[in-house]
């Protein structure tokens, strides 16, 4: 039985860096405290994921979300329609956001969501911070929508699961982006199309073939620096930055001094962005291990080095 002791106590864990799983109406998911490098860190590291991918920042209300993001009128009549429930809109950050560049892989864009499920709120409530929540499964399987299901997936990686019986929806959320003109679907779920259409007045946009890399729309669907990235660097070149890693330790900006790629993962996008601030032409980047979260910090490094089309 899941009391308001037990939900505190989840509450405390998250604000602690933490991993919980909790049930949320779509799916079951693994849950860290959004405005933490460290904890988002963790999380892409439980989940076994080689990329980084965005994840959506849960929180318990609506307003709450509005403070996070700018949301245009329709994004905002979307999100009063249909929350708390299966939608999740992607808008702008927030200046001067306190979500973690990690949780966003680098965007200025944010994803929000507020679940419908009264263990899920009560959570956020109590937490009183955005929690990114990703399905509670390693990556490649089928997400979790029981407890039972969290446990044979993720077992000792997670430090609590709270159980609140099967998922009543049990696909993820809707996604609708309001980063273009029109209202975009990046990705079907558990509300449909007709219902939000409804509400709009207008026919969404679908997502143009993500397979197509680099086509317009797409531009924004990976951070890319101003700055050139040079791999691999064992030191920097004359005029150029550096971001170390481990041993390879040229200056202020070392993605972890001790060689840990999981707090490499954390320093990742801020170290980036500020390193890319400075205006520097090339930033030459410390090889980084493949292992464990360093599969996806090098694919990160990889997409941001790769030549760039003309704009
Ligand atoms: P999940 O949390 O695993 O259910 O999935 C998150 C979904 O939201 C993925 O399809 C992401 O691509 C999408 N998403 C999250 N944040 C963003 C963002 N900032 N821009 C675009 N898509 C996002
Ligand atoms: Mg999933």
């Amino acid at each position: 039985m899941t009391n308001s002791t037990e939900i505190n106590l989840v509450a405390e864990a998250l604000k602690n860096g933490g991993l919980v799983a909790f049930p949320t109406e779509t799916v079951y998911g693994l849950g860290a405290d959004a405005t933490s490098d460290t904890a988002v860190a963790k999380l892409f590291a439980a989940k076994g994921r080689p990329s980084f991918n965005p994840l959506i920042s849960h929180v318990h209300a609506a307003e709450t979300a509005f403070a996070l993001g700018e949301f245009s009128a329709e994004a905002k009549k979307l999100a009063q329609a249909f929350w708390p429930g299966p939608l999740t809109v992607v808008v702008p950050r927030a200046a001067r956001s306190p979500v973690s560049l990690l949780a966003s892989a680098g965007l200025s864009s944010i994803a929000l969501r507020v679940p419908n499920h009264p263990l899920a709120l009560e959570l956020l409530r109590a937490v009183d911070r955005p929690v990114v929540a990703p399905s509670a499964n390693l990556s490649g399987r089928v997400s979790p929508t029981t407890a039972a299901h969290v446990k044979r997936g993720l077992g000792k990686k997670v430090a609590v699961i709270l159980d609140g019986g099967p998922c009543s929806v049990g696909v993820e959320s809707t996604v609708v982006s309001f980063m273009n003109e029109r209202a975009t679907l990046l990705r079907p779920g558990g509300l449909s199309r007709d219902d939000i259409e409804k509400v709009l007045g207008h026919e969404l946009e679908i997502e143009a073939d993500s397979a197509q890399p680099h086509s317009p729309g797409q531009m924004e669907s990976h951070y890319a620096p101003h700055a050139f990235l040079r791999l691999d660097a064992t030191a920097p070149h004359k005029g150029e930055s550096y971001l170390g890693f481990g041993d390879h330790d040229h200056g202020p900006y070392t993605l972890s001094v001790r060689g840990d790629v999981v707090e490499a993962a954390a320093n990742l996008f801020r170290m980036l962005h500020e390193l890319d601030g400075l205006g520097v032409k090339t930033i030459a980047v410390a090889p980084i291990p493949h292992e464990g979260l360093g599969e996806a910090i090098n694919d990160r490094l990889r997409r941001a080095a790769a030549p760039r089309p003309k704009t």
